[in-house]
């Protein structure tokens, strides 16, 4: 079976098709610019057909869909013959609220229940149901299954997800933890399982560590609790994300800019993280160079922002050692936790007093599956690279399947 993975962002469309038989993607693209000129790049992966990459109008995202489905099955640049041989859709949604704690067949009452989740995926929950709409109208009768990226966290225990705030506001307005990048902790945390011999009881701390990052701590394969909470600004500092802060800083910065609460918001979401410690730049690789040259006049806040964001990321791993009585494994995954042998290393270090170490050579690789646990440590050290589509791609060839 041939499965189309839509990832729907409010201006974009990320797409990949799987064949499930070999887990192999076939195809891949990214549909850009939707509602100003429109860009579409599609990619054949194993046909050796040529690569299409032009400006084409998208006013809507069903003119996305509708140029991503034509490039599929064209004679000159597809990987199907016809959209017959497309067996699912699997569509990745951010936010599942309390209703979703597991992917699930898309219908009416699910399309209603993912809208009711707007207020706490304002930006990307109304991207994601265009993605669902557009392809249910180009594709009628194909199965399309909804993955959560919040879905793998609704296991936490009562104490962890609820803030220390008016209980009201939680009955009223469902205000909770509810964590996110749950498709890539739960792939990771299942790989470190395996790893580590499906030890019984095991303890996995996952640190996905992208432009958005987050921490999860993960008991016998179950999430139990997870940095990011309400929405993705809260835990570690982030590319432009503040991460946690004293909320008090939010009106003291309002007063004395005079800025509104949404400016604030907006300063916090997008100003603010490496980007507003080092005032370099919010990509790590950046960051890391800028680090690296005492020339630089921002050298100092480059590494002060790097410093911010490793010791935080320790820091969550040590309070998860509380959380999960201890540690069998750390996961390191993600853009940076994949490639950045400068952040593990330093995480390590924070943690050494746990008998946490790495072995320094191992930690040179990069992007690839493997163990750098060092000699004499008390817990497995892991890189996994994560495999979000995959993850998505499996959930849909299985809900479609019984
Ligand atoms: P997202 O999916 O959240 O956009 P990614 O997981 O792709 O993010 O991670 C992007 C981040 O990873 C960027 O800040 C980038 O600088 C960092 N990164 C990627 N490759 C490297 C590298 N070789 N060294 C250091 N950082 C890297």
């Amino acid at each position: 079976m041939n499965v189309l993975i839509i990832n729907a962002g409010s201006s974009s469309l990320k797409y990949q098709l799987f064949d499930m038989e070999s887990e192999q993607i076939v195809a891949k693209g990214l549909a850009e610019r939707i509602g100003i000129d429109g860009h579409l790049k599609h990619t054949p992966v194993t046909n050796g057909k040529p690569v299409f990459e032009a400006n084409q109008p998208m006013p809507t995202h069903s003119e996305a869909i509708a140029a991503v489905l034509d490039k599929l099955t064209s004679a000159e640049y597809g990987v199907v013959s016809s959209l017959t041989e497309i067996g699912a859709v699997g569509h990745r949604v951010l936010h599942g609220g309390q209703k979703f704690s597991k992917s699930v067949l898309i219908d009416d009452a699910v399309i209603a229940a993912v809208e009711e989740c707007i207020p706490l995926g304002p930006l990307h929950n109304p991207a994601n149901l265009m993605g669902i709409r557009a392809c249910q109208a180009a594709m009628p009768g194909v199965p399309q299954i909804a993955v959560f990226d919040t879905a793998f966290h609704q296991t936490m225990p009562e104490f962890a997800y609820t803030y220390a705030i008016p209980y009201k506001y939680y009955e009223k307005y469902n205000i909770r933890r509810y964590g996110f990048h749950g498709t890539s902790h739960r792939y990771v945390s299942a790989e470190a399982i395996r790893l580590l011999g499906n030890k019984p009881n095991s303890r996995v701390i996952t640190c996905h560590c992208g432009n958005g990052a987050s921490i999860a701590a993960v008991k016998d394969g179950k999430c139990v609790d997870t940095s990011m909470g309400l929405t993705p600004l809260e835990g570690v500092p982030m590319g432009t994300r503040s991460g946690s802060i004293d909320p008090a800083i939010i009106e003291f910065v309002a007063n004395l800019e005079g800025l509104t609460r949404q400016e604030v918001f907006e300063v916090l979401n997008k100003k603010s993280g490496i980007l507003g410690v080092s005032g370099v730049s919010s990509d790590f690789r950046d960051v890391e160079a800028a680090a690296n040259d005492s020339e630089n006049p921002l050298s100092h806040r480059a590494q002060l922002a790097l410093d911010v964001f490793r010791y935080n990321v320790a820091k969550y791993i040590g309070s998860y050692m509380v959380t999960l009585g201890g540690a069998d494994a750390i996961v390191f995954t993600a853009g940076l936790g994949e490639n950045s042998p400068e952040l593990r290393q330093s995480v390590a270090d924070w943690l050494s007093g746990f008998g946490v170490r790495i072995d320094s050579e191992k930690n040179k690789l990069r992007g690839k599956l493997v163990d750098i646990t060092g000699e004499g440590s008390t817990v497995k050290v892991f890189i996994i690279p994560t495999n979000e589509e995959l993850v998505i791609a499996r959930d849909t060839k299985a809900i479609v399947e019984g």
